[in-house]
Order: structure tokens, then sequence, then C-alpha cells
């Protein structure tokens, strides 16, 4: 009888693992990631698009963000009759450690992505529909209201998220660092 991918990995790290994809693809990506780890085999697309509420093109966004973390793979196989390709996906999840490595860079990426988008000024407006901030000067020129949506904009403190990013930026980099080393001792 084939293993699960859940079978092989330990269960902190896995936790850990999950918890990251929760953190950067939501929830239903972590369903999914789930799903194919207890699977003894493959799984159709459509069959995991049920288990997640039944929105395919949704799934198969999720399915493809998870295979650009190298934490799923996939099997086309061509119908005949039909000429459409049906897609098997299931868990490729080697070793846990190296995975969560990639999946902490990714995190570590999208914080720096986003401390670097941050506004200039230490306080902005921001709109809560379209996400676009606006200094002082310009939501005072648009009324407080977003030029684009209409919405009301909404004090923003930068300072604060800043500072808050560049504590978890620092954070995931001396853990990177340790871990880089630890997987290169063992490998
Ligand atoms: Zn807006």
């Amino acid at each position: 009888l084939k293993k699960s991918a859940a079978e092989g990995a330990s269960a902190s790290g896995l936790e850990q693992l999950k918890k990251l994809i929760e953190g950067l693809l939501g929830p239903k990506a972590v369903q999914a990631f789930e799903m194919l780890l207890e699977a003894k085999g493959e799984v159709t697309e459509e069959e995991v698009a049920e288990k997640l509420g039944g929105n395919k093109n949704a799934t198969r966004k999720i399915l493809y963000k998870l295979h650009e973390l190298k934490l799923v793979s996939y099997k086309r196989v061509r119908n005949k009759d039909t000429g459409w390709y049906s897609y098997y996906w299931s868990a490729s999840l080697g070793d846990v450690s190296l995975a969560l490595l990639e999946l902490k860079k990714a995190v570590l990426q999208k914080l720096e992505q986003k401390l670097a988008s941050l506004p200039a000024e230490e306080g902005a407006y921001k709109c809560p529909k379209c996400g676009r901030s606006y200094s002082f000067g310009e939501a005072l020129d648009s009324e407080f209201k977003c030029p684009r949506c209409e919405e009301e904009l909404a004090y923003y403190d930068v300072a604060k998220a800043r500072e808050v990013l560049e504590e978890y930026i620092g954070k995931l980099k001396r853990e990177l660092e340790v871990e880089r080393s630890a997987v290169l001792q063992s490998s």
C-alpha cells in the first residue's frame, strides 16, 4: 500500500507549514493541501473543487499557487474522445524542513514588498475599497474620499505598520538563517 505524504512528515513541521500556507494563500489552500496530503494517490481537480465549495476557477488558482511553492504536483491526461485535459493532483512533499524554508522565503518576499509599498509619510489615508494610500494633502484635496472609488478614506498609521512589518521581517530572517544552516548540515 502506498503511504500518504502526511505519514512521512513530522507533525510539528507540518503544522508550521499549514500556518504559513494559510497566511500566504488563505484557509482554502490549507484545505486543498490537507486533502492531497491525506489522499493515497492522485485526486482530480473536480474532487478538490468539490471539497473547497465548488468554485473550479478558484480551486485551480489555489492549486497552481501551491504548485509554485513546490508543495503539490500534477499530471495532465488528455481524454481521447473529447480532447480535453484532466488534471490529477498529488502532494509532493519531500523534505518538510526544505518546504518550510521555501515557504518562509516566499512569506519574507511578500512582507518586503509590502514594506516597500508603504507610503513615505508617518500617517496616511487609505481607501478601504481599493487599498490606495493618500497623503494628508491629497486626502484634503479630495475631501477625504477616494478619487477613484468615492469611498470614505480611513486614517492609517504608517509608522506603526512599518514597525510591525520590520519586526516580523527581522524575526523571519533570523529564523531563515538558522534553518538554512541546519538544512545544509543535514544534507
Ligand atoms: Zn479607492
